[in-house]
């Protein structure tokens, strides 16, 4: 570390150690070593230009270094130091590269760490635990307010001030977070009242959608029911009534058909005439016929009487002289008929009978003349049979034409009969065809009647089914449990129900489905950024909480050292100045009201500033007021005194905080330049006194100072420019001068 090129130890024993030696030997640099190892930041405050600058930058006869590596040894075998460890070691090392490290016991560590560590062992500012050359005055030259800090920080407040601090950076992290979360949300919130309010009125849509849904399914479904009972009531009926038709038309057809017959008169009267007529000409050509008969029978007459008259000559003479020969013809005929028996020459008896036949024969040709008019009318054979077969012929016509008129007349006499039959009926018929009509008529109407009625319900049916259809998509949907039918006052009232809640419907109108989904989003997220507003509200609340505890710790602790620092400060000055007077006072910072307190609904933004500008200010004051006035002067402004005054009164000063709040160590380096001799053994006195509450480490060219100290360095630099170090315990040196 800067000229001290070799690893070289210093130990410090309890009470003063002084280091001496001469000018540019590098006692500084020792000053410099533990200000540095402590953490210190202003490379000005070193004596350097940049971080490398501690490093050994070589000499004539020693070249430069790498590194720089300084470790402070703490004993904390008493637990003062409120870790763990019986001894702490802090390491600061530098490399030519710039790369640094600090390290805690060997672990490498954050230079917060270090602070921290030197904080909770109550090192005060690096200032005032290592007064550095020509630094004594730094505390009379400050402003109020850096008096303060430094004040703060030799009180032993400093780590309720980082507790502080850090708490307030984490209110300031917080109020930034609550800031932006708020920007948000109010960013959100009008999105979120719109979609709240959508979100309702969907709502309110989704449970008058449901009491219509309700409604038109009670209606419908019982109205449906009705309707689709009556038509197939009405259906029935209309198929009762055409097969009841059927019957009716089935008997009024029979009775049609057996009218159309009696009527169907035209040809059966026809007939009749025909048959008439036929009759009249049969009538008439036997008449003709019977005409003929008559005139041939007239004439035919007149020959048989002229006949009768020749008959009459014939003599009954001859009669019996042809019965005598026939009586001979049988004799003969018997005779031969007994030999025929008893011969057997039969070919005389054949002769015999051939002779016979020629009697007979001739016999009967004798006889022709008479015997013919006994055997006809006819008065000779050959000349009457012509007209015989004549006259037989013309009764055979007539016989036959009477023959055809008996059957027309059989005909015409069954058909009369018939019609006679028919015509008795008909009445009957006529009457019971038109009932069977008025029936027809009657069903025919019913007929209508009864389909005009179904086809009124089937349009309604039809109609009604296309409404289901559209109001609720399908007979499906309707309820399938029997319904009471409604009546006309519940119909009308369902549907003044269901047109209201329509009704209402149009007036909420149409709202996106997607509404839903993002409101929930969108309050799932506003809840959420809401629930981070309270969390950091109440983390705020805390951290305010313990800023103002912190504040209270401060303020009391200032208050009651400084109350402390102050007599002693005075004690010292009186003691250093031999007499005089001299006064610390604080400069008291302006009522701040506490706005979060009283009003917490005000903006968090102006609290927050409110907040950060009084806490920034001191705990109830913003400096600290100097006032000495050496014996015998007037009071002056600081300002006016000598530089050695001005020594003497930061001496005083130095000495009232160690007296009430000493620091592990104290490096004093060359405070007392610019004292005199009397003021050197006052201060020497002074540091003597206070050695018992804290280890000095003094760079000195003062002998009274060095006379005090029990441990003595000797620093010297060669030609190689490397600092030396030279040790005398003087209590051992003592014994020896003896
Ligand atoms: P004085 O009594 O006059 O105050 P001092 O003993 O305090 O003197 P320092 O200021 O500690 O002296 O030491 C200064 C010396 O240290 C100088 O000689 C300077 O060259 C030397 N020095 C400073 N930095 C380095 C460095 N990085 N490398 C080598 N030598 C250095």
């Amino acid at each position: 570390f800067k000229s001290f090129a070799r690893k070289t130890n210093l130990g410090f024993t309890q009470g003063i150690t002084a280091i001496v030696g001469p000018n540019g030997s590098g006692k500084s640099n020792i000053a410099d070593a533990i200000r540095w190892v402590m953490g210190e930041q202003s490379i000005k405050t070193l004596r350097a230009k940049k971080g490398e600058d501690v490093i050994f930058s070589g000499s004539d006869k020693k070249s430069r270094l790498g590194l720089a590596e300084i470790s402070l040894y703490l004993d904390n075998s008493e637990r003062k130091i409120p870790l763990d460890y019986s001894e702490l070691v802090l390491t600061r090392r530098i490399y030519r590269s710039g790369e640094s490290d600090y390290l805690i016991n060997g672990s490498k560590s954050r230079l917060a760490d270090i602070n921290l560590l030197l904080t909770k062992a109550n090192f005060g500012h690096r200032t005032y635990s290592v007064i550095g050359q020509g630094m004594i005055d730094n505390f009379l030259i400050a402003s109020p307010q850096e008096r303060k800090e430094f004040f703060e920080e030799a009180t032993g407040v400093k780590q309720y001030q980082i507790k502080k601090n850090q708490a307030l950076q984490k209110l300031e992290n917080v109020w930034q977070n609550l800031n932006t979360l708020k920007i948000k949300t109010s960013e959100m919130e009008p999105r979120l009242r719109l979609l709240t309010r959508q979100v309702k009125k969907l709502n309110k849509r989704k449970e008058i959608e449901s009491q219509l849904n309700q409604a038109k399914l009670v209606y419908y479904s019982s109205y449906w029911q009705e309707i689709d009972k009556k038509y197939q009531t009405q259906k029935n009926k209309v198929n009762d009534l055409i097969s009841t038709k059927d019957n009716i038309y089935h008997d009024w057809k029979k009775l049609e058909d057996k009218l159309n017959k009696i009527t169907r008169d035209s040809t059966f009267n026809k007939e009749l005439a025909k048959l008439r007529t036929y009759r009249e000409q049969l009538l008439d050509k036997k008449m003709t016929v019977k005409e003929d008969l008559l005139t041939l029978k007239l004439s035919f007459e007149k020959q048989i009487q002229t006949t009768a008259q020749k008959i009459k000559t014939i003599s009954s003479e001859n009669l019996a002289l042809v019965n005598k020969k026939l009586e001979q013809i049988n004799l003969l005929h018997q005779k031969l008929i007994e030999q025929l028996d008893i011969e057997k020459n039969t070919d005389l008896i054949k002769e015999q009978i051939v002779n016979i036949n020629k009697k007979i024969s001739s016999l009967l040709d004798s006889l022709r003349p008479y015997i013919q008019p006994s055997q006809a009318n006819q008065p000779s054979l050959s000349k009457d049979s012509k007209k015989d077969r004549e006259i037989k012929k013309l009764e055979e016509t007539i016989n036959h034409f009477n023959q055809q008129i008996n059957d027309i007349q059989s005909q015409i006499k069954k058909l009369e009969q018939e019609d006679k039959n028919s015509r008795s009926n008909l009445w009957q018929i006529q009457q019971d065809y038109q009932a069977s009509q008025q029936k027809l008529n009657d069903i025919n109407n019913q007929i209508n009647e009864a389909r005009v009625n179904l086809a009124r319900t089937e349009t309604k049916r039809f109609d009604l089914r296309q409404e289901i259809q559209h109001e609720l998509n399908g007979l499906e949907n309707l309820d399938q449990q029997p319904h009471q039918p409604l009546s006309d006052q519940e119909k009308i009232e369902s549907q003044n129900k269901i047109s209201h809640l329509k009704n209402q419907l149009e007036v909420i109108g149409g709202l996106d489905p997607e509404i839903e989904a993002e409101y929930e989003t969108t309050k799932e997220r506003y809840e959420f950024l809401i629930k981070q507003i309270d969390d950091l509200t109440a983390t705020s609340k805390s951290l305010k909480k313990l800023v103002n505890e912190l504040d209270d710790i401060i303020k009391t602790q200032i208050h009651k050292s400084f109350s402390e620092i102050n007599k002693n400060f005075q004690k010292y000055f009186k003691v250093l100045f031999n007499g005089g007077r001299a006064t610390l006072s604080l400069i008291k910072s302006q009522e701040i009201k506490e706005t979060d307190q009283e009003n917490p609904d005000q903006d968090e933004q102006d609290t927050a500033a409110n907040f950060f500008q009084e806490k920034n200010k001191a705990a109830g004051f913003s400096g600290i007021e100097v006032q000495a006035t050496p014996p015998g002067k007037k009071l002056k402004s600081i300002n006016a005194l000598s530089g050695g005054e001005k020594s003497l009164v930061s001496i005083a000063l130095i000495c009232a905080i160690i007296s009430s709040s000493p620091s592990p160590f104290v490096v004093l380096d060359e405070v007392d330049a610019a004292l005199d001799e009397s003021n050197s053994i006052r201060f020497a006195e002074i540091l003597n006194n206070l050695s018992h509450k804290t280890q000095f480490i003094v760079i000195t060219h003062n002998r009274a100072t060095i006379e005090k100290s029990k441990r003595l360095y000797g620093v010297t630099m060669g030609d190689d420019g490397v600092s030396k170090l030279l040790s005398i315990n003087l209590e051992d040196a003592k014994k020896y001068e003896k």
